[in-house]
């Protein structure tokens, strides 16, 4: 399976942006405790400013640069697993999950003892393992 992720470039600003946010959880609940406190607008503007120079040079890095941030990775089977997928398929849907109305073909999953779209009786399931 191939894999399209993002590019380390946006995911470092994405990790970067969380961290400013962190920060700025911080320095919240800090103003908050203080109630009121001036010095925090002043930090807040200064954060503000901070993270639009950071963006600003990363844009333009990738606009102008030679060697630009790559907006996506296109990865070959192996090459990078997804941990995601490997999430996922820890648990696969076992084999024989899905069934099928003998009578109108109607796919279903789950122990019906009745079929959802004709209502007759299915039969009942093979006992496997
Ligand atoms: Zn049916």
């Amino acid at each position: 399976m191939r894999s399209v992720k993002p590019g380390r470039g946006p995911s470092a600003m994405g990790a970067f942006g969380s961290a400013v946010g962190v920060i700025f959880g911080v320095i919240w609940t800090g103003a908050a405790a203080s109630m009121g406190a001036p010095p925090f607008f002043l930090a807040f503007g200064v954060l503000f400013i901070i993270v639009g120079i950071v963006q600003a040079l990363y844009n333009y890095k990738n606009a102008t640069g030679e060697n630009r941030f790559s907006a996506f990775d296109i990865t070959e089977d192996g090459e990078e697993p997804d941990p995601l997928d490997r999430r996922v398929r820890e648990e696969p849907l076992p084999e024989g999950a899905y069934r099928f109305c003998p009578y109108c073909g109607a796919k279903f999953s789950g122990d019906f003892v009745y079929c959802g779209k004709c209502g007759k009786r299915l039969p009942d399931l093979e006992q496997e393992g």
